[in-house]
């Protein structure tokens, strides 16, 4: 069974004030159907963790170390994040891929890391526009995947989030289209697992997370601007609330 997971990555948005707003509009009903996870930038997690610890609502970081301890100034292990109880963190997002030289290989460090503290990493992956225009989509995506996939134990394995998110989507207004995504989707669950759950990131909003969640291998969102607006995220998460958990 996959259960629909919605995911607000704030990046460097926000504030302790959008926090409590979303606190409200988030707590201002229950939820079902879906999961919904708020990763806010890292200075608002004990914030973040003292308004929803009791809450359905989980939380987590947007990037984790890739070392366990040290002198490595300005870093955040897996450890510090669990002992604030977060529950996701997004690794190997395409910002940090490219204004931060993530690469592959730091990429499965950090995985590793995440799950060894006990928390599930969210693996960003996606093609640029000119892979894209170049056809390179499939072999990109699946570069990415397996860097990550190959490394982990079938336990650890059964942990793992993936995103797919096409960079020319992030940020930019022009989504996929879900017919498009739902097949890239398709061969990122061949590498991983039938119950890996595989969400969609890049411009979604309120007005094309149906016809996303309609795809039988969109499980879900990872969400940007539209995360930053109570009201919008909320009406987000009623109408996947709306559609049906997948169940295989
Ligand atoms: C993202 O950065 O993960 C993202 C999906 O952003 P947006 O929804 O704003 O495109």
């Amino acid at each position: 069974m996959r259960k629909t997971l919605l995911v607000a990555n704030w990046k460097m948005n926000g504030s302790l004030d959008l926090l409590s707003q979303m606190h409200e509009a988030l707590l201002a009903k229950s939820y079902s159907g879906v999961g919904i996870a708020i990763c806010p930038p890292f200075i608002f997690l004990p914030q973040t963790q003292n308004l929803f610890k009791d809450s359905q609502i989980a939380y987590g970081a947007q990037d984790v170390s890739d070392q366990d301890n040290g002198a490595y100034t300005g870093q955040i292990s897996a450890k510090m994040l669990s002992q604030l109880a977060c529950d996701y963190v997004i690794i190997g997002h395409s910002e940090r891929r490219q204004y931060c030289g993530e690469t592959d290989k730091i990429i499965a460090a950090k995985c590793q890391r995440a799950l060894d503290a006990g928390l599930v990493p969210i693996l960003c992956v996606g093609e640029n526009a000119t892979q894209k225009q170049n056809g390179e989509t499939e072999a990109i995506v699946l570069s990415q995947v397996r860097s990550v996939v190959d490394s982990l134990t079938t336990e650890q394995l059964e942990k793992l989030v993936i995103a797919y998110e096409p960079i020319w989507a992030i940020g930019t207004g022009l989504a996929a289209n879900p017919l498009d995504a739902n097949k890239v989707h398709e061969l990122i669950r061949k590498a991983s697992l039938q119950t890996t759950r595989i969400l969609y990131g890049g411009s979604a909003n309120a007005e094309n997370i149906r016809e996303f969640l309609m795809q039988p291998n969109i499980d879900g969102a990872l969400i940007g601007g539209a995360a930053l607006k109570p009201e919008v995220f909320v009406q987000m998460i009623n109408i996947s609330e709306a559609l049906c958990t997948k169940v295989y």
